[in-house]
């Protein structure tokens, strides 16, 4: 069956469009961490990031330049997140690659990350093994 994102992409489903070229759509968030949140996908269906064809995923990020500016004004605010959850243990519900832009605003009470530090010799061990894996 095809995806939710791929019959938004068609019109299938509706949704509140802002934004659409050959290769990507942008959409309001059905359920917005705060009003302007938008997403923005690709008209071809691909389940996440890493696979999506690199070229593709630059066009992406010229789209959420391009609408983030746009969504900021409309939204009366000046900052916001960029999120992409990559599968279920991220928190991706929609299996079809897109980029949340979530206006922000000071005091609006999300707390996106919260960190800690390692323990001693982790990071270099953690930085070697990324080096390492490094295609
Ligand atoms: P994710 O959890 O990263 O996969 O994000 C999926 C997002 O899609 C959630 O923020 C939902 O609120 C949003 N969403 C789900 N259904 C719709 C819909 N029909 N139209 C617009 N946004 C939707
Ligand atoms: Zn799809």
């Amino acid at each position: 069956m095809e995806c939710l994102f791929c019959k938004i992409v068609s019109g299938a489903v509706p949704s509140a469009k802002v934004f659409e070229d050959d290769r990507a759509v942008a959409f309001l968030d059905i359920n917005p961490i705060n009003p302007g949140h938008t997403l923005v996908v690709p008209k071809e269906h691909y389940p996440d990031l890493l696979s999506t064809p690199p070229d593709l995923a630059a066009h992406l990020m010229t789209v959420v330049q391009r609408v983030a500016s746009a969504v900021l004004n409309a939204a009366g605010a000046k900052d916001f997140n960029l999120g992409l959850n990559h599968g279920a243990g991220a928190g991706q519900s929609v299996g079809h690659v897109h980029l949340h832009i979530m206006p922000r605003r000071p005091g609006d009470g999300h707390q996106l990350f919260s960190g800690k530090p390692y323990e001693a010799g982790e990071m270099e061990e953690m930085a070697n093994s990324i080096r390492a894996k490094l295609k």
